[in-house]
């Protein structure tokens, strides 16, 4: 059984993206990348350190422009467009910021009233598991506790397009597979207000747990090289019991 769609909610076109280096040389990034994620998967990206992996997800994001080629977010059945958040492998938190405040600014961009903030961000701590640690500085946190701020500044916002850049890489193993264990509890639950999903791991048994495709980059430059189609129970076909099987 497959619920994936095949409306797309994001479609990158032959991206190409150089860093300048000093001297005015160009560093080539990601050279002519075509990729699409579509409604409700998670696809995994798999490539050495170095290949472009994140650069890919800064420019999904947002967060750079791509020398040449396009991102393109298709118009929804309601018009709208994907939105998108970014977990970060080294968290990206605001040590001077409260957790709650962390969370909060997520949605500073947004034109949120301050109530309405912080009652989304309360929420989206407690989802992830949060409860009790609104006050708390990044500082007196567990790496653990440290991403999961950074899962719930990402949650807040309701994203159509969850983008995870080595998002356990940075815990010890135990940690990563407790988190990872909650992110799919709260996937087959539906409780994660996400459509889709792309992360970047080194670990394939993750990435098979956790992707129903993965694509594999080449470096230097970066490009999608192949693509590995993952034929097993998936976190969102819910109801099945060979996934439960899968995790436990
Ligand atoms: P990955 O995430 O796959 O390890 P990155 O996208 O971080 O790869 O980096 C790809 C290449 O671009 C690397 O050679 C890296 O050194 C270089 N690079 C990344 N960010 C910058 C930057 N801001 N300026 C210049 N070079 C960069
Ligand atoms: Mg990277």
């Amino acid at each position: 059984m497959t619920l994936v769609q095949d409306r797309s909610l994001v479609d990158l076109r032959g991206v190409r993206h150089a860093y300048g280096k000093p001297g005015g040389a160009e560093l080539l990034v990601l050279d002519n990348v075509d990729l699409t994620l579509k409604e409700k998967e998670v696809v995994g990206l798999l490539g050495r350190s170095g290949s472009g992996k994140s650069t890919l997800l800064r420019t999904i994001a947002g967060l750079i422009a791509p020398g040449s080629g396009a991102v393109v977010f298709p118009e929804k059945a309601d018009g709208s467009r994907a939105t998108v958040s970014m977990v970060f492998q080294s968290f990206a938190l605001f040590p001077w910021l409260t957790v709650l405040q962390n969370v909060e600014v997520g949605l500073e961009a947004k034109r949120v009233a301050p109530e309405e903030r912080r009652r989304r961000a309360l929420a989206a701590i407690d989802l992830i598991g949060l409860d009790g640690f609104e006050s708390a500085y990044p500082k007196e946190l567990s790496g653990g506790m440290r991403q999961r701020v950074g899962l719930a500044r990402a949650l807040v916002v309701d994203p159509d397009i969850l983008l995870m850049d080595e998002p356990f890489s940075a815990l010890d193993v135990l940690t990563a597979e407790t988190l990872r264990t909650d992110l799919l509890d709260l996937w087959i639950e539906g409780r994660m207000p996400i459509s889709s999903i792309l992360m970047v791991t080194h670990n394939i048994e993750e990435a098979v747990l956790m992707c129903d495709r993965i694509l594999v980059f080449s470096s230097n430059p970066g490009r999608v090289a192949a693509e590995i189609k993952v034929d097993l129970p998936r976190p969102r076909d819910r109801q099945d019991p060979g996934f439960r099987m899968l995790v436990e």
